[in-house]
């Protein structure tokens, strides 16, 4: 595993070089849902920081397992309104915001001894192949909104595209996306992350600007369940 670790770190590396970019322009968000905490606590030895879970409930015990550990806990996947009070007090982050409600309920449930937690809205680029947030049209007035909130700090966007394995059409939706937060700078002028890219697609996303990538299965292996 920190095997694997070191070769996504070294794609990242490259991928990051060929582009042009600073070198630590790119933060690795290891993706650990599914996977248990002793896997957690090797990559964390080899000195991965940022860990990111999916499941509120899988998040959270985790967390409290490995509270001995210096760990920035990034919540990334589908959050509704009745789970977010946990979220807000065991996580960093949040990517994948796509309404004004979960912004304001983690805002209102942040315990004030914790810094503003971070956020990514969830922009669902890819039109209808993937549900999953809000559409471009729409982002700006969502930005105004949460952009406001005491204890939120937006950082900026985040997309899951729908796969494909053709290099040239895996950059077409993050280079949109890279477009968007341009866009919203102007406004914002604040914002300074674009999560994008996971294991089959981190060169495409980082060519287009990823400041952070998301990988699972490359550093932990093939998941059983989703
Ligand atoms: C599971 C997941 C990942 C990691 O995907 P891999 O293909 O395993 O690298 C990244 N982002 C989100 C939102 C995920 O749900």
């Amino acid at each position: 595993m920190a095997d694997n670790l070191s070769k996504v770190r070294a794609r990242i590396a490259a991928a990051t070089t060929r582009s042009g970019r600073v070198a630590d322009a790119v933060q690795l968000l290891a993706v650990s849902k599914t996977k248990p905490v002793t896997m957690i606590r090797h990559a964390y030895a080899a000195g991965q920081r940022a860990f990111g879970e999916n499941y509120v409930q899988e998040g959270v015990e985790k967390a409290a397992a490995l509270a001995d550990l210096d760990i920035e806990w990034h919540f990334i996947g589908p959050l509704q309104s009745n789970k977010t009070r946990v979220v807000a007090e065991s996580f960093a982050w949040v990517h994948g915001v796509e309404r004004e409600k979960i912004a304001r309920r983690l805002s209102e449930q942040r315990p004030s001894h914790l810094p503003p937690i971070n956020i990514c809205l969830q922009v669902n680029i890819s039109g209808e192949s993937s549900k999953a947030g809000v559409a471009p049209d729409a982002l700006a007035a969502l930005a105004k909104a949460v952009s406001g909130l005491p204890a939120i700090r937006l950082r900026g966007l985040m997309a899951i595209p729908a796969p494909t394995t053709d290099p040239a059409a895996q950059r077409q939706p993050f280079a949109r996306l890279r477009e968007l937060l341009l866009q919203l700078q102007n406004q914002h002028p604040d914002l300074d992350t674009l999560s994008m890219g996971m294991s089959a697609d981190l060169e495409a996303a980082i060519s287009e600007g990823a400041t952070i990538v998301r990988i699972g299965t490359d550093i932990f292996g093939a998941r059983d369940t989703q």
